[in-house]
């Protein structure tokens, strides 16, 4: 825990203060129903980087942050999204004990200021087990935009506790949110309730929360929603909702590919000429010659490789899709995939979990907690490192742009092309897998959910791109280059060790060689792919570093050297796309297996994990190189 910045400084001091925790230390916790920008306010008043989305289910998990105000620490709990405290899931569960658990001092329940009457019914339960709750109503900014307004005070007194509206995304009405707690804690209360039950006849409260919000809401024509809903038509249309689904995702990739090619180029040049001086530099410091190879061809050849090849790609792909998720499309894709799964006899929710999928499989499967029935949350972990994470789009994107784009134009629209039906190829195989498994192992009935889609918001582009530049590209980025360097050293070294006049990665790579030629690929690109198991940004990297590991290349700031690299150690346009659909395609990377058996618990489902993707990679990639072999 701690702060980096921030926003309302007059008042908020750091955490870096040193103050520690004692009995002065105000704990708050942060509930509400999903999406209603529990994380925002988290984000605003800790200054911390909690993840935002426009759409339920991305918080799973508890978060905490601390901020000063008028000296007093305060404490405060991120809590997953809940639409009731009679939990169906395991994330509100985890909701449902915390308030239930009476940890915090202070409950602050955050609401919708546009769906205000079902939010509060949430806080009518909650305030039954807990007196030392505040109502705030975020959102300010948009109900202003769409005519709705508050009046807080009468609010306050209908429901008998402080009402604060505040905007999170505009860091409005902050201040005034920390008073009341700091007040809400320090009132001497009659007698504290202890309840540790819910009595909640749901249509009593939905009742009573009408009658408020019926006498404390007045509400414009809202000219948001009809657009909204002239929106939907198209992206969730019948006929028109698939193929703007395609169309989105192959821009998105055609803006990624065609504007990386140039800096990664550049950054090439600049980190490759760099070689030679490292080189000079440390044999002039006096390490010896194996010493000075090993680090400049071995350590900092695969740490250039990472960042010219992969920076550019993610540095664009990662923003873009943030960009679709602030929007509020993620919900939206999840409803036009919902009947694809339910015939999958899998829960509608899987399209959630399989997007987060696409940012980070183990994110995707800690994720599934949002799944309610354990028959389809083991289908949906079981099957969400199916489709490509942030650390296969840079071996996706690079082998792409190396082998498929030899001009401008139409080639980077075919390369966008190509990129998309192989993401098509990864949904298609989580449709058959889903239903495979639920007509064998995990036999059953789909249950149904409500989907909510929230409106559509103007993105925040700034904040966006820094965040997906800090918190996904850098750390994709830094991820690469902790597993690249021990990894980029044993290659190195075994390029470098000989043994009977062979080197020892020739003989490994010898060894596995029949095998992978039986698939269109090689001894190295196997070796590359089982050490990349810690992470699997690094596959590429090291396959070129295995290739150029015992040669000292001159002039390689070029990405068509690099190709001409693996041109001349025997790939072909049948390898490049092998080495795609072995990357989809075969055992999820350790941190993904280790969420499997948390989340899971069992050995058992944590290597059928394991076995059906790679199953999945060595049939395909047999079966495309048998069907070229036979073409050619
Ligand atoms: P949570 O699920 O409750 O944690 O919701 P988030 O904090 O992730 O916010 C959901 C979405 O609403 C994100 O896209 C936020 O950028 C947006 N958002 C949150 N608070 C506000 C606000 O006060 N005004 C506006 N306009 N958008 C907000």
């Amino acid at each position: 825990m701690g702060l980096t910045k921030n926003s309302h400084k007059s008042t908020l001091l750091q955490d870096a203060t040193g103050l520690k925790s004692n009995h002065r230390d105000i704990t708050v916790a942060l509930a509400g129903n999903p999406n209603v920008g529990k994380s925002t306010v988290f984000n605003a008043l800790t200054g911390m980087h909690q993840h935002t989305g426009n759409w339920s289910g991305k918080t799973v998990s508890t978060a905490k942050g601390s901020y000063i105000y008028l000296g007093r620490k305060i404490i405060l709990i991120d809590i997953p999204g809940t639409y009731s405290l009679n939990a169906n899931s395991a994330e509100e569960e985890v909701a449902r004990d915390f308030i239930l658990d009476g940890k915090a001092n202070v409950t602050v329940v955050v609401c919708d200021a546009a769906t205000l009457q079902r939010n509060i019914a949430l806080l009518l339960q909650i305030n039954q087990t807990n007196n030392k709750t505040i109502l705030c109503i975020n959102f300010i900014d948009e109900a202003k935009k769409r005519g709705i307004t508050v009046n807080t005070e009468k609010m306050s007194k209908m429901l008998g506790l402080p009402v604060v509206a505040v905007s999170g995304k505009k860091k409005l009405g902050l201040n005034t949110l920390s008073d009341e707690i700091i007040k809400m804690h320090a009132l001497i209360l009659p007698e504290q309730k202890t309840t540790k039950t819910v009595d909640f006849s749901a249509t009593q409260i939905n009742a009573r929360a009408k009658v408020i919000c019926d006498a404390c809401v007045t509400k414009g024509e809202n000219k948001g929603f009809l657009k909204d809903r002239k929106l939907d038509k198209i992206l969730t249309g019948k006929l028109t909702a698939a193929p703007t689904m395609l169309l989105l995702l192959a821009v998105t990739f055609w803006l990624t590919i065609s504007a990386a090619n140039y800096p990664s180029d550049i950054l090439a040049n600049i980190l490759f000429s760099f070689e030679k001086v490292l080189y000079n530099f440390l044999e002039k410091i006096g390490f010896h010659a194996n010493l000075c190879n090993l680090l400049t061809y071995g350590v900092y050849r695969v740490v250039a490789w990472i960042v010219s090849v992969m920076l550019p790609p993610m540095a664009i792909f990662f923003p873009l899709f943030s960009i679709l998720e602030d929007s509020g499309y993620l919900p939206r894709i999840a409803f036009n995939l919902d009947k694809c799964f339910k015939k999958c006899r899998a829960c509608g929710k899987q399209s959630l979990t399989m997007c987060m999928g696409f940012g980070c499989n183990a994110a995707g499967i800690i994720g599934c907690r949002i799944i309610d029935s354990k028959r389809e949350r083991l289908i949906a972990i079981l099957t969400n490192s199916l489709v490509p994470c942030n650390g296969r789009f840079p071996l996706l994107l690079g082998i792409i742009s190396m082998f498929f784009v030899v001009g401008e134009g139409l080639d980077t629209l075919k390369a966008a092309l190509i990129l998309t039906c192989f993401i098509l190829l990864s949904i298609l195989m989580t449709f058959i897998c889903s239903f495979l498994l639920s007509k064998t192992v995990l036999k059953g009935m789909p249950t149904s959910f409500i989907l909510e889609l929230p409106p559509y918001r103007k993105p925040q582009i700034f904040k966006t791109i820094i965040h997906s530049v800090f918190d996904r590209t850098l750390f994709v980025l830094g991820r690469a280059v902790i597993a690249a360097i021990p990894a980029g050293l044993i290659i190195w070294l075994s390029a470098n060790i000989f043994i009977n006049g062979q080197t020892l990665l020739s003989i490994c790579a010898s060894f596995l060689d029949p095998f992978g030629k039986i698939l269109g690929l090689d001894g190295v690109i196997l070796i590359a792919f089982i050490l990349g198991l810690p992470a699997n940004e690094i596959v590429l990297p090291l396959i070129f570093l295995a290739y150029s590991g015992g040669s000292l290349l001159t002039d390689i700031g070029d990405l068509t050297i690099i190709k001409n690299l693996f041109l001349e150690n025997g790939w072909s346009i049948i390898t490049a796309l092998n080495v795609m659909l072995f990357s989809l395609f075969h055992w999820p990377c350790a941190t993904s297996l280790l969420t499997i058996k948390k989340e899971t618990g069992s050995f058992k489902w944590t290597f059928v994990a394991f076995l059906m993707p790679t199953v999945i990679g060595i049939i395909l990639c047999f079966v495309t190189n048998l069907i070229y072999n036979l073409i050619i």
